[in-house]
């Protein structure tokens, strides 16, 4: 605590409210006292931190003010002209997810996910739970998923009608290969789902020009909001076609839309301050410059990372024309005093945050670039992991076999 103190850089005073804060069991959270190196909730800014401390009367014409500017602000971020709309939800990602498939595929739809990772598992296990046909291509997950492949599986099963697929499967940090996989859906004229929940915002997505039917995110990912919101850009088309198709009431895009677009209001209670947070750090991605700024510091943070973990005798887990400037895997190393569950102890009791490894196969843990974080936060980061290595006795020789 002495250390995350020091480093906030605050007064005796604040330092003693601090603790008796810290010893009731309230976070808090100064500039850089904790950085989050995870897939999310991410580090934010302390503008987005700040734009929750009002009220707001969710039926109000100037929260319906700030819903439609949110909105369209996410839509353009998307590519979307007027073929595509904005439809944002109450939840985690995962639930507007839920909802994009529950509306967009009717009943008698089948929809084939590709999976090179745990988010693939997960739209299966959706579909699924919806009672919606679905079938499943699979890859390692060190391995993106191969466009000949999926077109040569929509050919032999006519009754696919819609494919999902996760931009950057944030399990390892692999990107996959967007572009070319919505060409052979569209060429087989079939409807593409994406999973950009960990690329919107810092990779460039155009759904009207992949095409794609819907692209789904959330507040608390790249565009650094915080949790609590999520949302789907979707054709309007295929919106104004899916009524009745969702079977749950909370979970029906299309009449959240409807709702949206008759008196510019949530069909239920809203997340107010974290909608009004989303409408800041939305300011604050176009203040910074968008989609092509926002990469290239998260490629900046990205190649920090992995330049200095490999010094330190980590070895990144993806091949780097694979990896996304998102998060990184790293693998376990061999060294016999390296204990995953103590290193992340550890970091933690000195403010890094990071995140373990999911993959079914190889030992590892994952280190995020994004977040309200720059290059140099990631330096301090590779700093503290060196101390780490030191108390632990532990000294990489180099990568590990
Ligand atoms: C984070 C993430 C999700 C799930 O988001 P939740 O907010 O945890 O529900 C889904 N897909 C991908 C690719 C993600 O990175």
């Amino acid at each position: 605590m002495t250390l995350a103190v020091r480093r906030a850089g605050l007064s005796p005073g604040a330092v003693f409210g601090y603790a008796l804060a810290r010893a009731a069991g309230i976070m808090m959270q100064d500039d850089d006292s904790i950085l989050l190196l995870t897939p999310g909730p991410l580090t934010t800014s302390a503008g987005v931190r700040g734009a929750m401390q009002q009220d707001w009367a969710s039926r109000g014409g100037d929260f319906a003010a700030l819903t439609a500017r949110v909105r369209k602000r996410i839509a353009q971020l998307a590519g979307a002209g007027r073929s595509h709309v904005c439809v944002p939800i109450q939840g985690s990602g995962t639930t507007a997810l839920e909802a994009t498939i529950a509306t967009l595929v009717p009943r008698t739809g089948c929809v084939l996910v590709l999976i090179n990772g745990s988010y693939g598992h997960r739209l299966h296990a959706i579909c699924r739970r919806l009672a919606r046909p679905a079938m499943t291509l699979e890859w390692p997950e060190n391995t993106v998923p191969v466009a000949r492949q999926v077109a040569a599986f929509l050919d032999a099963h006519g009754e696919i009608s819609h494919v999902a697929v996760v931009h950057c499967e944030t399990t390892t940090g692999i990107l996959n290969p967007l572009d070319k996989i919505a060409a052979v859906v569209a060429a087989a004229g079939r409807r593409l789902i994406v999973d950009a929940m960990s690329s919107f915002g810092a990779l460039e997505l155009d759904v009207s020009g992949l095409p794609c039917e819907a692209a789904v995110s959330s507040a608390n990912k790249c565009l650094e909001g915080v949790p609590g919101v999520a949302f789907a850009v979707m054709s309007r088309k295929s919106l104004a076609a899916a009524s009745g198709n969702a079977p749950s009431l909370t979970l029906d895009l299309h009449d959240q839309w409807r709702a949206f677009e008759k008196n510019g209001q949530w069909r239920f209670t809203p997340p107010t301050q974290v909608v009004a947070a989303l409408d800041q750090a939305l300011k604050e991605h176009a203040r910074e410059g968008g989609i092509a700024a926002r990469r290239a510091r998260y490629a900046k943070n990205c190649r920090t990372l992995v330049r200095g973990m490999k010094a330190l005798g980590f070895e990144p887990y993806l091949p780097a024309r694979i990896q996304a400037p998102i998060i990184v895997t790293f693998r376990q190393p061999a060294n016999r005093r390296f204990r995953f569950e103590r290193f992340y102890d550890l970091l933690a009791e000195r403010g890094i945050v990071i995140y373990p490894g999911k993959l079914t196969k190889a030992d590892s843990f994952r280190i995020g670039c994004i977040g309200a974080i720059d290059s140099g936060d990631i330096r301090r980061a590779l700093g503290v992991i060196a101390d780490v290595l030191d108390d632990m006795k532990v000294k990489l020789a180099g990568p590990a076999p």
